[in-house]
């Protein structure tokens, strides 16, 4: 038979988690929105719109930020840590996340944003690339079409955290994938007006294959598709050749990346510089692509464009 000591420690054990979860349950009252951090800025837009008023989106990396070479701060830990959901891209898009993830002892759920989609691999110089001979290129979002699958990923996850909601999750979700749909007709009834020939374009890294397939452009870039490696000057002078020879006048610069190298590639190669493209990241709020619709609006303007001076 348990003496009364035995007794008395779970009692008060008790009636300390009963004051904790109070207080829990109270916090989760005040701030009465589900905690969710997204990895990059197009993700935590999505999140936005997919949650509604129901989720509070925290990014990690912000708008004009580079998440290829991303390094984590302790703040971006904590913040993961007080969150219900991760929503992140995939496709090796985050090579950092594995580690914060696991240094801040993060237990909620992860959605892989890009999940289920079509990737596209490509030869790159990376170490890992070098072992695999290729790799995905993780900028899927560039096809709006994929963009309907990372939504339906997005309404899963926050209807497994918070079933409550699920129908709104789901009907927002919907709502989107239609102006998403509209997006791409219109896109493509845009970049479709210009002749076949005539759709070469250069950018500073390897972000638009996807929106290459799907709207039959060729987009040439003296990056890979990570940030991570500098070009060589062999590489470089070749796509001033390629430029020179092909007559392509569009080059444009991305919002996140450092835009000397293509400044002097168009000064070299006598082309024109177009208006920055938003590549990895959306603007800020005053800029156009404050949100995936709208940059991707403003870059199709943009190319179409530059596309005509070819
Ligand atoms: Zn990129």
């Amino acid at each position: 038979m348990p003496t009364l000591a035995a007794y008395s420690l779970p009692r008060r054990f008790l009636l300390a988690s009963v004051a904790a979860f109070a207080v829990l349950g109270h916090a989760a009252h005040a701030a009465d929105k589900l905690p969710v951090t997204a990895s990059f800025s197009i993700l935590g837009d999505l999140a936005r719109v997919v949650g509604g008023e129901h989720v509070k989106v925290t990014t990690l990396v912000g708008a004009d930020q580079d998440a290829h070479v991303f390094e984590p701060k302790p703040g971006d830990a904590k913040t993961l840590l007080a969150s219900q959901l991760l929503v992140m891209n995939g496709l090796g898009f985050e090579p950092w996340a594995g580690k914060l993830v696991k240094s801040a002892g993060y237990r909620g759920e992860t959605v892989v944003a890009a999940k289920g989609v079509n990737a596209r691999f490509m030869r790159t110089e990376s170490s890992h690339a070098r072992e695999h001979g290729q790799e995905p290129d993780p900028h899927a979002w560039q096809n709006p079409n994929n963009v309907v699958l990372y939504v339906r990923n997005i309404a899963a996850g926050l209807s497994k955290v918070d079933p409550a909601h699920a129908s709104d999750y789901q009907a927002n979700a919907n709502a989107y994938v239609q102006e998403l749909q509209a997006l791409d007709t219109w896109a493509a009834s845009q970049i479709f007006a210009i002749p076949a020939g005539k759709r070469k374009v250069i950018t500073s890294h390897d972000a638009f294959g996807y929106f290459a397939a799907r709207y039959d452009i060729t987009f040439l870039a003296p990056q890979g598709i990570s940030t991570e490696i500098e070009p060589s000057a062999k590489q470089v002078a070749k796509l001033i050749q390629q430029i020179q020879r092909e007559k392509i006048r569009a080059v444009f610069l991305e919002n996140m990346s450092n835009p000397q190298l293509i400044a002097q590639l168009s000064k070299d190669a006598g082309a024109t510089l177009g208006a920055s493209l938003y590549a990895d990241a959306l603007s800020a709020p005053d800029q156009p692509g404050a949100t995936y619709l709208r940059m991707m609006r403003h870059n199709v303007v943009q190319l179409v464009a530059g596309l005509k001076l070819n």
